[in-house]
């Protein structure tokens, strides 16, 4: 494959399907109801199951990936499933799996992730690599390097959350920070954001995938099940594939820059406007601490305090006030004018210190 399944795709790249591969029937109308939705590009199931403790279902194992090859021929759309060894990287290739992706408790783990780099040398599949459990994000970007060392070219990283202790709302908490730390460091790797593992429930589904998509993220990939409460594996977070379809037509997908060249030269004009602005901001700041400097150097030669508690107190309480009058949040004024008093203080200090 030449073309990067990754790059050339429209954004959201929309993966779906059920957590697990169960029944042969199960994975083949799930996908075919997906299909249907019209809004999906690649269909999921998990063959080799990594749970956290033995005795849960821990997949389906190879008998599975017929079944993939058949949803492949039926709906025409590539499928992917999780390895973790490289046993199933050989196999998914023997079955002509299309796409493979790491999953969270392989990723960190580094012998395993170079064991699958290596299996994959000399072959460029599309490889998605999930974030590791723990908040760590020199693994998750280990790993990308691992597999760009042995010569694949089609990566993308998937977050689904990591896991933390305590009063839960999520399954995974999303620690957005540490994607879009991510992509400031790997600019060129899509990141897809996975919302079922993330929330691990379906009533936060879409709030999830909405906040992906106003960060710019490439795309989703959201397990579903024709019967989701009957699922063997992640039951409480699967979606029928028509609710599925509904969430995602409930998306509002924004884009980073218009692709209209009229809309475009409007949004730079108004950051011109904004430039200039900011320009004068830093000119009226700059003014503003010399004129502290010069309140400094008369309070030195008069033995005058740096800080007057009363002076302070109706400055704050007039900027409040007034800012409140323009729309300006009372949190926000009180952070500003404190800064700004703050550096005043410490311009004067200098003075006062001759
Ligand atoms: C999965 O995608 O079903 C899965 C096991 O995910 P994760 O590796 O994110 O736990
Ligand atoms: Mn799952």
């Amino acid at each position: 494959m030449n073309t990067s399944l990754f790059e050339n795709t429209k954004r959201p790249l929309l993966i779906a399907g059920p957590c697990s591969a169960e029944t042969e029937q199960q994975l083949v109308e799930t996908a075919a109801r997906l299909h249907r939705t019209g809004k999906v590009d690649m269909i999921r199931a998990g063959i080799w199951k990594p749970r956290t403790r033995p005795g849960s279902f821990e997949g389906i194992g190879a008998k599975g990936l017929p079944w993939l090859q058949r949803v492949k021929e039926e709906t025409g759309l590539p499928v992917c499933t999780e390895v973790a060894k490289a046993s199933h990287v050989e196999m998914c290739l023997e079955f002509g799996i299309d796409v493979l992706w790491i999953g969270a408790r392989t990723t960190v783990n580094p012998f395993a992730v170079q064991e699958i780099a290596e299996a994959l040398k000399g072959v460029d599949i599309p490889v998605m690599i999930k974030n590791p459990i723990n908040p760590d994000l020199h693994l998750w970007i280990g790993g990308v390097e691992r597999l760009v060392n042995a010569g694949l070219t089609q990566i993308a990283a998937i977050h689904r959350g990591f896991s933390f202790t305590g009063e839960k709302i999520f399954r995974n908490r999303p620690h957005w920070q540490l994607a879009i730390d991510f992509r400031q460091e790997l600019p060129q790797i899509p990141m897809i954001n996975d919302p079922s593992h993330i929330c691990g429930r379906r009533d936060l589904l879409l709030e999830v995938a909405q906040k992906a998509m106003d960060l710019n993220f490439h795309g989703l990939m959201i397990e579903s099940h024709i019967t989701p409460d009957e699922a063997w594996s992640d039951a409480q977070q699967q979606i029928t594939p028509e609710v599925y379809g509904d969430m995602i037509s409930a998306l509002v997908v924004r884009h980073e820059m218009p692709d209209d060249p009229m809309k475009l030269s409007q949004l730079e004009q108004m950051r011109k406007q904004i430039d200039l602005i900011d320009d004068e901001l830093i000119h009226i700041l700059a003014s503003r601490m010399k004129l502290s400097r010069d309140i400094g150097k008369y309070k030195r030669e008069n033995d005058i305090t740096i800080l007057q508690q009363n002076r302070w107190k109706e400055i704050l309480e007039k900027y409040l006030e007034k800012g409140r009058m323009s729309g300006l949040s009372d949190d926000f004024v009180s952070r500003f004018i404190k800064a700004i008093h703050d550096e005043s203080i410490t311009q004067q200090e200098d003075v006062m210190k001759g």
